[in-house]
């Protein structure tokens, strides 16, 4: 399943909040083993969110967008979602109690039009319970296209995901993903020659090009690192791809080069 990321504010667009809930998720995804060709921001604006929308419908089967599903007037995602999928709004009882139950709480004798229109979900829809603020999150389903909506601020965002989400998306997955780094020493460590990203690229040659695993370079302050990363079925059978290429990357740079040989699992 290919996954495409969409955020949506005007304040990103104008460059008022850094989008790290799209690092967070692209970050998450790819461990998961999803492929994520594309990311996009759009401003809280129907009409464009719609056309976002479309275009990423043309190249992925499934949009996580984050952002307006909140209680103000600039938050429409989810009308626009349940629109877009002909979905029939219902009211959710259990997020209508807890918001009433919250307002009152609060010294409020009645949940204000904004706060009420958070319960509104999209009919026949998995709806994803906010246990850090009020906007509910879903899971629609429309023609084999799937779309996941999440609350835009980063501390509901990423347990909503990690909960609910990970979960859902495990059950559609085909593939994991799993990485070996190996770290080479710096330049402040070694005789020159070698360390530095393109000295080691130039030893790894043509095991750059490799599909799966795949095998790349990063320039790093403090060392470069290589990347080795396979897909398959479970994790035993990846690291049964990876280490022959581990093997041959690591002997073509040099054991004294390296720092240390680890699973990224962070
Ligand atoms: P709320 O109920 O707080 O209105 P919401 O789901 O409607 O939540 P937004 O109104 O779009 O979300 O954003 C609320 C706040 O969440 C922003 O002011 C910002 O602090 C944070 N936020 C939103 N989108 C992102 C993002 N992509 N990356 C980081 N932070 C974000
Ligand atoms: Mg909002």
């Amino acid at each position: 399943m290919v996954v495409e990321i969409i955020s949506v504010g005007t304040e990103i667009l104008m460059g008022n909040i850094v989008n790290t809930n799209a690092q967070y998720l692209a970050k998450r995804l790819a461990h998961l083993g999803f492929d994520c060709h594309f990311q996009t921001v759009v401003g809280d604006n129907p009409a464009r969110i719609k056309s976002a929308l479309d275009v990423a419908y043309t190249r992925a089967d499934a949009v996580i967008m984050t952002g307006g599903l909140g209680p103000t007037k600039d938050d429409l995602t989810k009308e626009m979602l349940i629109e877009y999928f002909g979905k029939r709004p219902v009211v959710d009882e259990q997020v209508l109690n807890f918001l009433e139950e919250r307002s009152r709480a609060r010294g409020f004798a009645k949940l204000s039009d904004g706060m009420k229109k958070q319960a509104v979900v999209p009919a026949d829809s998995l709806i994803l319970y906010n246990h850090h603020g009020t906007a509910p999150g879903c899971v629609m389903e429309h023609d084999g296209k799937v779309c996941i909506l999440l609350p835009g601020p980063p501390h509901e965002m990423q347990p909503m995901f990690e909960e609910c989400c990970e979960l859902y998306l495990n059950g559609r997955r085909d593939k994991i993903l799993v990485s070996i780094i190996i770290k080479c020493i710096s330049k402040f460590d070694a005789p020159v020659s070698i360390v530095g990203e393109s000295p080691v690229a130039d030893r790894l040659a043509e095991l750059l090009d490799g599909v799966n695993p795949t095998v790349a370079t990063y320039a790093k302050e403090d060392g470069c690192i290589v990347r080795v990363t396979a897909a398959a079925q479970t994790h035993d059978d990846a690291l049964k791809i990876l280490q022959p290429v581990v093997d041959m990357c690591r002997a073509r740079i040099g054991e004294e080069y390296i720092r240390y040989v680890k699973e990224d699992i962070d």
